[in-house]
């Protein structure tokens, strides 16, 4: 396995003068650390304050959404070159808001995982079901929809750079987080699916990250797990003591 990755999701969170001095205290107190790759993903407005604050920091900076599209005709979107420009390396994609309040279609979110990849951006593709498939025991059918429709066209050597996050709905902003069993067994279910479309190797090293309600109280059992790569944080990345306990915890496993 390779480093540990923890990623803040701030969603539509903090104003664009907040995110300077917020990052600045982050980029303080982050140490640099050689088995945990850090990440955080502001809102679009504030990747060009984030990125010289973080320049020449642990701290690498993504993006929450993106544009499959080059560029032209695509009002109000933001095309992965936009993003380079701005030294964004990773960009959340697939995430369960954007396929539920924006309809966002598994063969809209599989252009975009080709196109981050294609324009040198790693692409943290979220999958997840929602409370109702889980207790229809539907959950491994519906993340491998999920997952294998997001693969399509992708080499082994592009698959090697994705990053899987399982995001289980029920758990997303709601303080109920999936057990670290619970979290393992569908970790090891995408591990296999991965192995079984791209082979053992690529399915190695592809990091496959937990989010839901991800705290400094649960993470530390939640990375223990032998197929858990790091964290997907929502909430708890907006509050800088939490997160940097978080990624203390990833320090510790890695
Ligand atoms: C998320 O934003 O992807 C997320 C997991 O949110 P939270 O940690 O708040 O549940």
């Amino acid at each position: 396995m390779g480093k540990l990755l923890v990623v803040g999701n701030w969603k539509m969170n903090r104003m664009p003068s907040e995110a300077e001095p917020f990052l600045r205290q982050l980029r303080e107190q982050m140490p640099a650390m050689q088995h945990v790759t850090v990440v955080v993903c502001p809102p679009f407005p504030s990747l060009p304050i984030a990125a010289p604050v973080l320049e020449k920091s642990p701290i690498q900076l993504g993006a929450q959404n993106m544009c499959w599209a080059r560029g032209g005709a695509f009002t109000g979107e933001v095309s992965p070159a936009m993003l380079r420009d701005l030294y964004v390396t990773h960009v959340i994609l697939g995430h369960s808001e954007r396929r539920s309040h924006f309809h966002e279609t598994l063969e809209q979110i599989a252009a975009k995982v080709r196109a981050a990849l294609d324009n040198g951006l790693i692409p943290i593709l979220c999958l997840g079901e929602t409370q109702a498939e889980r207790e229809a025991a539907r959950q491994s059918s519906v993340v491998e929809r999920q997952l294998i429709s997001a693969l399509e066209g992708l080499g082994e050597e592009q698959a090697r750079r994705l990053v899987v996050a399982y995001e289980p709905i029920w758990a997303i902003g709601t303080g109920k987080t999936a057990t670290p069993d619970q979290a393992q067994e569908m970790h090891a279910t995408l591990r296999q699916l991965l192995a079984k479309h791209l082979g053992e190797e690529t399915a190695r090293r592809v990091r496959i990250l937990y989010g839901g309600s991800v705290q400094a109280a649960n993470a530390l059992e939640l990375f223990r797990q032998p197929d858990i790569d790091g964290g997907l944080v929502g909430g708890a990345s907006l509050d800088a003591n939490e997160f940097l306990a978080i990624v203390a915890h990833a320090h510790s496993c890695a």
